[in-house]
């Protein structure tokens, strides 16, 4: 099972209180926040409490599978209450690549917004 928490990480410092977020969601496994760079009028990062550092480095294991699920769960939530049923884009950016810069898995959930594609 990969650590469960890596004091360099920026994340991790986040869910323990070290850094400052505005938290919109919390439960055992998984943290959601808004994003300080918003790109969109809705723009919040749902993350698990333990370190994980992309979608890539997960397992088939049901720890795994469950937290896949609690993650989706907790942003279902946050599209019931931002009202975003009309649409909205749910991006995991994963390795250097494809831009991602905090290397803890995150699923960004953007909304209010129209939205082109395919993305830059
Ligand atoms: P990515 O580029 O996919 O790795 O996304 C990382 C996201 O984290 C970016 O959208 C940043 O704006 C966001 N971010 C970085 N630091 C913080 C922070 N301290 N609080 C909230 N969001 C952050």
């Amino acid at each position: 099972m990969a650590q469960d928490r890596d004091p360099n990480c920026l994340f991790c410092r986040l869910e323990a209180r070290e850094i400052p977020s505005d938290r919109v969601y919390e439960d055992d496994q998984v943290i959601v926040f808004r994003d300080v760079n918003p790109r969109a009028p809705t723009h919040v990062l749902a993350i698990p409490r333990r370190h994980v550092p992309s979608i890539h480095a997960l397992t088939d294991s049901p720890a795994d599978t469950a937290l896949l699920a609690a993650l989706f769960a907790a942003l279902r939530k946050m599209v019931a209450d931002a009202g975003l049923e009309d649409g909205y884009r749910v991006v995991t950016n994963v390795g250097p690549a494809a831009g991602q810069s905090v290397p803890h898995l995150h699923l960004h959930l953007l909304g209010g917004r129209a939205m082109s594609w395919p993305p830059g």
